[in-house]
């Protein structure tokens, strides 16, 4: 687990990244414009940053170099991301200082793959890696119990979590009624099985339009879980 500031002027992605980063066990500052953010790393010193480019006020750019120059930060792994794609932007941004750089619009699963492998480079450990599992667009937090659904996050029961989390453990394969039966309730339901399809549908409707799709019914069987390719 690492603290990572987040500077975007646009709220949409500064949520989806903060929502992202946070799933996967990260504790996340964000911020607007980069003159707050440079404010608060005299006080607080982030793990690692993203940078948007085009900021109001100072720009992404303008900011990593201004933090290769600060007492403590000046080996800060970051990362830019800007709406320009040409190669010579990249060239330019990578000369910036910024250790890595993506092209909006990204993937968050693809942005916390980068920053994993920044923190990792950075020797930062990240303990909270083996607690977040991830599935196609679904991502649970097993540490935190949290579940996202496409930057989504879920706000499941006690017994829905335990649900998806065994179903996600053993994905790919039909988990029969009475398996998840003992599992989650502890007993044999004895042929009564209306209380795991409740649980099931509303599961469904948690994880939304496309994330109910994941989870498949095995008519007189049970459920399996399955990722995108399938859904
Ligand atoms: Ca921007």
């Amino acid at each position: 687990m690492a603290y990572i500031y987040v500077i975007e002027d646009e709220e949409n992605i500064r949520e989806l990244i903060k929502i992202a980063l946070e799933g996967f066990g990260h504790e996340v500052s964000a911020f607007e414009a980069a003159e707050p953010a440079l404010e608060s790393m005299k006080e607080k010193k982030p793990d690692l940053a993203v940078f948007d480019w085009m900021l109001p006020g100072i720009s992404g750019v303008e900011a990593i170099k201004a933090i290769r120059g600060m007492d403590g930060l000046s080996k800060m792994p970051m990362l830019l991301l800007t709406a320009k794609d040409k190669e010579l932007d990249k060239v330019v941004g990578l000369d910036s200082g910024a250790d890595d750089y993506m092209t909006k619009p990204f993937g968050v699963l693809e942005l916390a793959a980068r920053v994993r492998s920044l923190l990792r480079r950075g020797g930062k450990d990240i303990g909270a890696e083996g607690d977040t599992v991830v599935c196609g667009k679904l991502t649970l937090n097993k540490k935190t119990r949290e579940v996202w659904f496409d930057g989504q996050k879920a706000e499941l029961t006690f017994k829905e979590y335990e649900l998806l989390q065994y179903l996600l453990e053993n994905r790919d394969r039909v988990v029969s009624r009475d398996e998840l039966l003992n599992h989650i309730w502890g007993y044999s339901y004895d042929g009564e099985t209306r209380t795991l399809d409740i649980h099931i549908r509303t599961l469904r409707q948690k994880l939304g339009e496309k994330g109910q799709d994941y989870i498949k019914t095995s008519r007189g069987v049970g459920y399996r879980l399955v990722g995108d390719e399938q859904a």
